[in-house]
């Protein structure tokens, strides 16, 4: 299982579906991507292998987008299939979710939702996440997925889109791996170097308990309760 976000410059579809080819290696059983474009949001995905996923997009890969996040998963609640496949949206499908790891609390958090008239298009424990950023969400994206964090039991690390928010990826990490870094034109997120040595050198390690906001032109680390982080860069000296 794997994530990657890419946000700024010369971004296409293609390059969002070859960065997770390079984490295939940590199996999967289904693919997606989320992209923003003038078109707005869209998310497609696919059970099986990636090149399912290719082939559903076709000619679309080629398409140029503003910023997109992609997912290779490895199902531990709800079987694979095509519902069940990340990226998840909200209920106003603006908002979009990819996730590594497991929300131990999504039951009693997906109950509370429903009672206050979310509906679910999956039995996974993702789909919770993007719903409960949705219940906070009143115009600013980063302060609604710092609220929602607040609430889940488990571990993660997660990227989340919204569409009225192009320039702008969010991402946290608890437990599950999550690497980071800008070229000041182009900002990326994903599980290991991998994906990324194509664009860029210096990366930023991401630690339990970090949130990071990602745009083009930089990265900003703090920790969920809002301090700020400073920490050096990695150059990574191994070429790909
Ligand atoms: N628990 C999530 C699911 O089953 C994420 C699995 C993963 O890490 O790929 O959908």
């Amino acid at each position: 299982c794997g994530i990657v976000g890419m946000v700024g410059k010369d971004l296409t579809i293609r390059k969002l579906v070859d960065a997770l080819k390079k984490l295939e290696y940590r199996g999967y059983d289904s693919a997606g991507v989320a992209v923003n474009s003038r078109d707005g949001l869209r998310v497609m995905k696919a059970v099986g292998m990636i090149s399912s996923l290719e082939k559903l997009l076709g000619d679309d890969l080629d398409s140029n987008v503003i910023q997109g996040i992609a997912h290779t998963r490895w199902a531990t609640h709800g079987g694979p299939s095509d519902f069940n496949a990340h990226p998840h949206t909200d209920c106003t499908g603006k908002i979009a979710v990819v996730h590594n790891g497991i929300i131990e609390n999504y039951d009693v958090l997906r109950l509370d939702l429903e009672k206050k008239g979310h509906i679910f298009k999956s039995v996974t424990d993702t789909e919770t996440i993007a719903h409960l950023i949705e219940e906070h969400y009143s115009g600013d994206i980063i302060s609604a997925v710092r609220h929602a964090l607040l609430d889940l039991e488990g571990a993660y690390a997660i990227g989340v889109v919204h569409q009225d928010h192009p320039d702008v990826i969010v991402a946290a990490r608890k437990g599950s791996p999550l690497v980071v870094g800008s070229t000041g034109e182009s900002g990326f997120l994903a599980s290991d170097v991998t994906p990324l040595l194509k664009y860029i050198r210096d990366v930023y390690f991401v630690d339990d308990g970090e949130f990071v906001v990602i745009r083009p032109e930089g990265i900003s680390i703090s920790r969920m309760d809002g301090t700020s982080v400073r920490k050096p860069s990695t150059k990574i000296t191994w070429s790909e």
